[in-house]
């Protein structure tokens, strides 16, 4: 069963990582645990096992971790949302400002077709740039954000309110005010 307190005391902050001011949300210690990542996992998979969803996408980097068990136990296939300069072939950019600065992300063109539904996969929702701009990148290849799923919401830095605005359903495990 899924216990919040658990997950979420293995979540370290970090100040002024990786700047003065900000306090960085470490999830190591998580995903060093095998019984709170087996929570976290199972409590996703519950979520979507009968869901309608096609395709996993994962980004980059953390959120490749909890995709590779999402596509294996769904047994989809797992799409790849990377920084720039990373994928090889022919891909789509978008770029965003985070909370560090000027970001790009990247998916490759053949990866997503018209009417396929996305399960998007990261640790952590912030500003909601990165997940915003992978919205951008799915709907440009005519598929769909089925929701976008973290670990963590950030809900101060207005993130999930952001995603909610441009209609991005979005789930959570836990917050962090
Ligand atoms: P956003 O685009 O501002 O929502 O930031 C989310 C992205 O930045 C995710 O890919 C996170 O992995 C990363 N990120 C931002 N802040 C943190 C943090 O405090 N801990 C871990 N990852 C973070």
């Amino acid at each position: 069963i899924f216990d919040e307190y658990t997950i979420k005391s293995l979540i370290r902050p970090v100040p002024d990582f990786p700047k003065p001011g900000v306090v960085f949300r470490d999830i190591t210690p998580l995903y060093q645990s095998p019984r709170a990542m087996r929570m976290v996992a199972d409590s996703l998979i519950q979520r979507y096992v009968e869901s309608p969803v096609t395709h996993i996408g994962a980004i980059d980097a953390r959120g490749f971790l909890l995709g590779a068990v999402l596509a294996y136990e769904l047994n989809k296939p797992l799409v790849l949302f990377r920084k720039a300069g990373k994928l090889p072939a022919d891909t789509l950019s978008e770029s965003y400002t985070s909370e560090y600065g000027e970001c790009h992300i990247e998916v490759q063109r053949d990866a997503l077709h018209g009417g396929e539904q996305v399960l998007l996969l990261d640790d952590l929702i912030a500003t909601g740039g990165t997940f915003l701009a992978a919205a951008r990148l799915i709907k440009q290849l005519g598929a769909e954000v089925y929701e976008a799923a973290a670990i963590i919401d950030l809900p101060d830095l207005g993130g999930s309110r952001r995603m909610q605005d441009a209609d991005i359903p979005t789930f959570t495990l836990c917050a962090f005010e």
